[in-house]
Parts: structure tokens; sequence; C-alpha cells
């Protein structure tokens, strides 16, 4: 089942690349396996997927400690300072990092392992997505700037969540509005590449505004169970 969803849900990402011109090459998909049991992460890793997400601290932490292998864990979910200890050294990359406190946190984090850890900032691109997340330039790039003088973090990139809603021009702003917030750094400077953007229903719409990575979990483990 998580093989066949996995190779469709790859079908699709190829047949919209192919539709705007881009190359599947460019985006990696990351299986958010979020209140998966580690028999389905393993029933994954088989099908080989490569890149694994969770949103809780303690359940990357408890589910690191059990699996490993070829492949790169993900932290996508909202973090809290005192939870950074809890992902450090799992974490492949950060993908919500929304305060300089945070960061600071992270940077003091790994340099006690000697890691550079990778982090992408999160923007909050609406109004309904989601509480958290960078809102306006300032904010955005006194962030940018704060990590940049951190010497145990590399910011690749930025990360945002589109609301769940119908009406495909909300969802389609808040990806153009990531992909500029990226543009805008990187003329100031900043040599961002990655765009983490893109969810079971709205990855399409991700893809054509440029995302670099998806975060899919319905459509390769099915609906989960809370
Ligand atoms: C759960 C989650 C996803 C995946 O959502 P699906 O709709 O199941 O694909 C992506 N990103 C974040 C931050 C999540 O918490």
């Amino acid at each position: 089942m998580i093989l066949e969803n996995f190779k469709k849900v790859e079908e699709k990402i190829a047949v919209s690349c192919f539709n705007c011109g881009r190359k599947s090459s460019e985006i990696s998909l990351i299986a958010v396996t979020k209140t998966q049991p580690i028999e389905t992460i393993e029933e994954a890793l088989k099908a080989g997927i490569k890149d694994l997400g969770e949103n809780k601290a303690q359940e990357l932490r408890d589910k690191s400690d059990l699996i490993s292998g070829d492949f790169r864990w993900h932290f996508i979910g909202h973090l809290q300072t005192n939870k950074v200890k809890y992902v450090i050294k799992a974490a492949d990359l950060i993908h919500a990092v929304d305060s300089i406190k945070l960061a600071n946190e992270i940077n003091q984090k790994a340099g006690q392992i000697n890691k550079k850890q990778k982090v992408l900032l999160e923007i909050k691109t609406s109004d309904e997505a989601t509480k958290f997340g960078l809102r306006n330039e300032k904010e955005i790039f006194n962030a940018a700037e704060f990590c940049a003088q951190c010497s145990n973090i590399d910011l690749v990139g930025l990360m945002t969540m589109a609301p769940y809603v119908s009406d495909e021009k909300v969802i389609r702003q808040c990806f153009i509005t990531l992909r500029e917030t990226k543009e805008k750094l990187n003329r100031a400077g900043f040599r961002l590449t990655e765009l983490s953007m893109g969810m079971t229903n709205d990855f399409k719409i991700a893809i054509e505004e440029g995302a670099t990575m998806l975060r899919i979990g319905t459509a390769i483990f099915g609906e989960r169970n809370y």
C-alpha cells in the first residue's frame, strides 16, 4: 500500500514537473510520518523513501532512537526552545525556525555537539494557516541576519504552510509570497536554495511555484489516526 501510494505521488510530481518545465530531481519528497508507528516507517523505508518528517519533538527523538539507516529526518513542526535538545541530534533539517530566540538555542545546542544545523525560516504567508511564522520583512531579515552570524547554523531556505481552503488562488499566493521572499533575501546577499512548501492537498501548486521540498503525509500513509 505504502509503496503503491509512494509511486503514485512520485508520478504526480513527475507530471506536474513536466507540465511546468521543471526537473523532478530538483524536488525532494519528505514523507510525513507523524503519528505513524515504527512498522509503518520501516515499510516506507523499504519502499525507497529517503526523507522522513516529524512534527513533535519527543516523537522524533523516540523514533530516531529506534530506527536508523540511509535516510534523513526532518523536523517540520513548531519547535519550542526547551525542546531543541530532543531534535538536535537526529534532525538533518529543522524547517520551522520562527524566532531569533529559537535560532539562538539551536545554535547553542548544535555547538555542543559540533554540528552545523541546517534550518529554514518559517514564514507566515497567510492569516489563517498557522499561528506561527515570521510575519513581515523586518522580522524576516532580522532572523536571517541572526542566522547568518551563528557559526553552528546553516540557513538554507524558507518554509510555509498554506491555509486549508478550496480557493486555489489563496494557496498559490502563499507560495508566490514565499518564493518572492527568498528572492528578496538572495538579492540582499543571502544564498537560500530551498523552498519547503506543499502538502497532500496543494503540492501541485507548490511545484508550479518553485517548491524544492514537499511535505506529504496523507497521500502516502492514508488518513491519520490521532
Ligand atoms: C502534517 C503535516 C504535513 C503533511 O500533511 P498532509 O496533508 O498529511 O500531507 C506537512 N507539513 C506539516 C508542517 C505538517 O504538520
